[in-house]
Parts: structure tokens; C-alpha cells; sequence
């Protein structure tokens, strides 16, 4: 029996990239691994049926219930800033929506320095971590953990979409997570089986069985235990310190893992003293360089009988349960996110810059309620904004919530790009496609249509993707927390590898771009050979 102060490897947080950590460095029977989660079991419906995911990212008991803001740009409000806090992390709440971003984004990433973090040496891990359910090619995965399906897509709206996309003059693309992104496309997602396929579910579950890999769960670890420069441990509430005798990996989160090197004494100066903390290591950047996708919903009513409103009535969403629960069938078994677009807004740039994830339905707040109206409605998000944000400490309290402010729009390209991003949404709802059912605009609303007006409905409504990363930036310049093998700069046996570390923020959301990347980093970890780099090509506009 192991005492569990006895491992090679302590991996703190079980969220999408802890998962993979854990599970891929224990393959190796001669290495022992300690994974700690704050959060409980993932074994609940809430979090395995696609269709509870409303459910699942509002449920206290799995997430942390962190909140942005006040937003200085935003006229000051704060948003819900959702985090997974259970075994899989925010991939056991998360929408599911399978995007691995541009292959010009990790080009970008090789072009700041880190040189194998290109495309064609991360496409080998994009393909090692899945099962695609359109087969396996040059850029798709046959063999992986993950299982990855394509949408059916059958509502009439997803056709519209996709048809007014085509329309408007736009490409629809057979893949966007293969050759080509730029375009409208079917959707793919992490669900197999009608089920959630969570970081927990496709790494952890088949490693369960290993005797050298052990999973602590409602354990919150409080500090890193950092003795001459360098990581020997943690320490975790009502379990005093654990230590470890090769490395300790932070795969806490974009909030937490910051917060976590800053409560050790990792991060910026004055902000550590502020708070009474010992400075180990003043490393300016720790908290700093947040990112996100700033987005808005835009919205717009139809016939009821039209929109997928009219089949979630409480009769409809009985059913959707009963029909999950005895055979893996029927609207349990989708995110609803069945089609989307990757577009431009204008010529100079060669990467769409905006996202559009469409839903069948929409909801709008009629007296202090949100309520289901019969409609559809488009999520709309910058892929690469230029405003910055910061994570701090409140406190010193381990358990203290962090302060989390994104700073959306407040750089002016960012406010330029979504009032096009709006007008291009409304180009689209324009073509022939839409014709037969388009009612009218709810959101910004028809008589929104000066820059002035939609600037102002940006102000008020602009929210978050959910895609917070970028405060402990991976680089290999001076200022950079980690180095290109995620390890951080300044402390010897510690490295980050979770949202954090993304120095700059992708086209896609982040699910498989952070386990891609944590799959890469458990290869440098173990000492495996990275493998060998890609030549397949892709689409430039
Ligand atoms: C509502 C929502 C919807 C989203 N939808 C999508 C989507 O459809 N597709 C997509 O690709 N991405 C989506 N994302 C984003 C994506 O899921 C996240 O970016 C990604 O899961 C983050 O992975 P991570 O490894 O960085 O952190 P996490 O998965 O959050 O893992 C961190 C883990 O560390 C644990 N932890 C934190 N602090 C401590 C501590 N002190 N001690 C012990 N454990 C600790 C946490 O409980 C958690 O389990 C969504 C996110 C949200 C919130």
C-alpha cells in the first residue's frame, strides 16, 4: 500500500489538461502519479447527457462561481465566469463544441519563437488525442481517447444557416478542423454514444485501474511547496503537505493556476506583498495578459411552429429525458450547436477573425425572466481580440474567489470588428434562405443600426465565450512564466499546462487546442519523443 506522500508526479486539478497529464505519465507502470481535484465524481447525468448542458454550467455543487468584472468597458457590470470544479474540470460542463483553431494560429504562436509549437508539429497530437467519426486522414485522428462526432444536423434552421452562409457568398468547408477552416460548417463535438465525452471520461475512466495512479478528489490544494528554488510538494487543505519527488504540474485553470503560484510566492511583487506573501520569485506576468473571446448574442424571432422552441415545451423536454435514459436517443443527445461559421469581417486580415455558433432557438429576459421565444439566434465571438485583462489575488485566503477582468473592447478594433461582426450576421440573415422564416430582429433589434447605437448595445451586452487563458504565457522571451516545455521560468520541477499558458488566444474554443497541448507537453515530460512533425498543408485565403 502507498502512503500518499510518496509520488514521482503530483498533477493539481483533473480538468482538461490535468486529465491527460495524469493519465499519460502513468502509462508508464515504473512512474507513480498523484492527481488532486477540488471538485467531486463526474458521475452524473447533469454532466453525461448533451442536452443538460444549461443544467450543467449553472450547477453550484460543479463549478467554482467565479465572476469577471466590473468590466471598465462594459459600463461596469460583472459576468458568471463559468469553471468546471469535478472530475474532467470545465470539460465535464463545457458546451462541447469540437474547434481545434487555424493552423495559422499556431504558425503565429512558431513566429513569437516557439518554434515547434507550428502547426505542423501540434496536427501530429490533434490527431493522437481523437477518434474522429468521419474517419481518420491527414488531419483527423483514427486512434485516440477522444471521441469526436459530426452533428446530423436535421432541423430545418441548421439548413437555413448553413444555405444563407452559402448564399452570401461564403464556402462552406466539409471539415474546419481538417484542410480548411474559413467557412459555414456542420459541427463536431465531444459527444459519442449520446454522451458528454469529458477529459474525465475518455483519459482518467480507462486509467482508473492503475496501481500507479491515484485520484484524490474534494482535495483543495492551497500552495506549492517551493524549497531552494524549486517544487517539492503541495500543500492541501486537512491533508497537510504531499510531496513528490520529480515534479508537480498545475493544471488548475486559467484563475487558478495563477492564483496558486501567486498564494507560493510566484508572481508579481507588489501585488504579493500587498497581501503579505512571501515573494519567492518576482515574476511580473503571472495573472497578467488574460484573454477571452468577447462575443454577443444576436437574435431574431420566428414562427413558433418553426423554431426548435416548439419541441422543448415541458412535454418535449420530458420526453428528451426519457428517450436519453432508455436509449441514448433523441434531442439528449446534442449540445444544439449543430452548425457555425468561421468568417472575415474585412479583407486585411488572412484568419477569420469571427466565430458564429448558431442555435434553432433563442431565449430573451421578459420581466426579470429569461424565457424561451420562438427564434434563432447567432453567438457571435472575436477569434484573436486585442484587449487585455488580469487575474489578482483578493487575498491571501486560499479559498478567497480571484479577481478576474477581461477589459473587453477596450481596444477600438475590437468595438470595430463585433459592429461588423453584427452587420455580417444581418447580411446573412438577409439571404433568401432565411426568407421563409425570419419574423423580425429581437437583438440588437431593428432600429439599432448606426455605429453609435450598436456600439452602445455592444457596451450593454457584450459577454463571454468562456475561453479565459493566457496568464501564465508559455514563450521564450524574458518576460514569459513558462518555457516552450511549459515549465515555469523561475522554479525548478514546476511547470503550468492548462489554459494558462496560451500566449495568444486561438480561432476556436479551447477544449481541444488545451488537451492537444497537454498531450504534447506529457510526451517532453516523460522524455517520449515528441512525433515527427506534419506535412500536410492548409487552406490560406
Ligand atoms: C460554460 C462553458 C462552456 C464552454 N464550452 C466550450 C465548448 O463548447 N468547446 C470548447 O472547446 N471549450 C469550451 N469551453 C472552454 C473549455 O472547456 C475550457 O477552456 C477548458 O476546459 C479549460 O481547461 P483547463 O485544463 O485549462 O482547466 P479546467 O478544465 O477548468 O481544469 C482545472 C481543474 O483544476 C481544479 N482545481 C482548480 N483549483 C484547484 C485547487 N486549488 N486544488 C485542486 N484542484 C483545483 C478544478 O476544479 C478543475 O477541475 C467552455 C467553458 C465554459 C465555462
Amino acid at each position: 500500500m502507498r502512503t500518499e506522500a510518496d509520488w514521482d508526479y503530483i498533477v493539481v486539478g483533473a480538468g482538461s489538461a490535468g486529465c491527460i497529464i495524469a493519465a499519460r505519465l502513468s502509462e508508464d507502470p515504473a512512474v507513480r502519479v498523484l492527481l488532486i481535484e477540488a471538485g467531486g465524481n463526474d458521475r452524473t447525468p447533469i454532466i453525461a447527457m448533451p442536452g443538460a448542458l444549461p443544467f450543467a454550467y449553472q450547477n453550484k455543487r460543479i463549478q467554482w462561481g467565479y465572476q469577471s468584472g466590473p468590466e471598465p468597458h462594459l459600463d461596469g457590470k460583472t459576468i458568471d465566469e463559468k469553471a468546471g470544479r469535478a472530475l474532467g474540470g470545465t470539460s465535464s460542463i463545457n458546451a462541447m463544441i469540437f474547434n481545434r483553431g487555424n493552423p495559422m494560429d499556431y504558425d503565429g504562436w512558431a513566429a513569437d519563437g516557439l518554434i515547434d509549437w507550428d502547426y505542423a508539429h501540434c496536427l501530429p497530437y490533434f490527431k493522437k488525442m481523437e477518434t474522429f467519426a468521419g474517419g481518420a486522414d491527414a488531419w483527423r485522428g483514427g486512434n485516440g481517447p477522444l471521441r469526436i462526432s459530426r452533428a446530423e444536423a436535421k432541423h430545418k434552421f441548421y439548413d437555413a444557416f448553413l444555405h444563407a452562409v452559402e448564399q452570401a457568398g461564403h464556402p462552406i468547408t466539409p471539415d474546419h478542423n481538417g484542410y480548411q477552416q474559413e467557412g459555414g460548417h456542420v459541427a463536431q463535438s465531444f459527444i459519442h454514444g449520446g454522451v458528454r465525452w469529458s477529459a474525465a471520461r475518455a483519459y482518467v475512466r480507462p486509467a482508473a485501474g492503475r496501481s500507479n495512479l491515484a485520484v484524490l478528489t474534494r482535495k483543495l490544494v492551497t500552495k506549492i511547496v517551493i524549497e531552494n528554488s524549486a517544487a517539492v510538494g503541495v500543500e492541501v487543505a486537512g491533508s497537510g503537505v504531499i510531496r513528490c519527488a520529480r515534479e508537480v504540474i498545475l493544471s488548475a485553470g486559467v484563475a487558478n493556476s495563477p492564483k496558486l503560484l501567486m498564494l507560493s510566492g510566484v508572481g508579481p511583487a507588489g501585488e504579493l506583498r500587498r497581501h503579505g506573501i512571501a515573494v519567492l520569485a518576482d515574476v511580473p506576468e503571472v495573472g497578467r495578459n488574460l484573454q477571452n473571446h468577447p462575443g454577443v448574442d444576436v437574435q431574431f424571432s420566428s414562427a413558433h411552429e418553426d423554431s426548435l422552441t416548439a419541441e422543448l415545451g415541458i412535454s418535449g423536454r420530458a420526453r428528451l429525458g426519457v428517450e436519453w435514459a432508455l436509449r441514448r436517443r433523441g434531442l439528449g443527445t446534442t449540445n444544439f450547436f449543430e452548425t457555425g461559421a468561421f468568417l472575415r469581417t474585412r479583407d486585411d486580415v488572412t484568419f477569420p477573425n469571427v466565430q458564429f455558433e448558431f442555435l434553432p432557438l433563442t431565449r430573451q429576459v421578459r420581466g426579470h425572466k429569461l424565457v424561451p421565444v420562438p427564434g434563432f439566434q447567432f453567438w457571435m465571438d472575436l477569434s484573436r481580440p486585442m484587449s487585455r485583462g488580469t487575474v489578482s489575488l483578493r487575498s491571501a485566503d486560499p479559498t478567497a474567489a480571484p479577481s478576474i477582468v477581461f477589459n473587453h473592447l477596450a481596444e477600438r478594433q475590437d468595438v470595430i470588428d463585433l459592429i461588423a461582426a453584427i452587420r455580417l450576421a444581418r447580411t446573412l440573415v438577409a439571404q433568401p434562405a432565411w426568407a421563409p422564416y425570419l419574423r423580425t430582429e429581437l437583438a440588437p433589434g431593428v432600429d439599432a443600426t448606426s455605429d453609435r447605437d450598436l456600439e452602445a448595445f455592444l457596451r450593454r451586452a457584450t459577454g463571454t465565450s468562456y475561453h479565459g487563458c493566457g496568464t501564465c504565457r508559455m514563450g521564450t522571451d524574458g518576460g514569459a512564466v513558462v518555457d516552450a516545455e511549459a515549465k515555469v521560468n523561475s522554479v525548478e520541477r514546476l511547470r503550468v499546462v492548462d489554459a494558462s499558458i496560451i500566449p495568444k488566444v486561438v480561432t476556436a474554443n479551447l477544449n481541444a487546442p488545451i488537451m492537444m497541448m497537454a498531450e504534447k507537453i506529457a510526451d517532453r515530460i516523460a522524455g517520449r519523443s515528441p512525433l515527427e512533425p506534419s506535412t500536410a498543408q492548409y487552406y490560406h485565403a
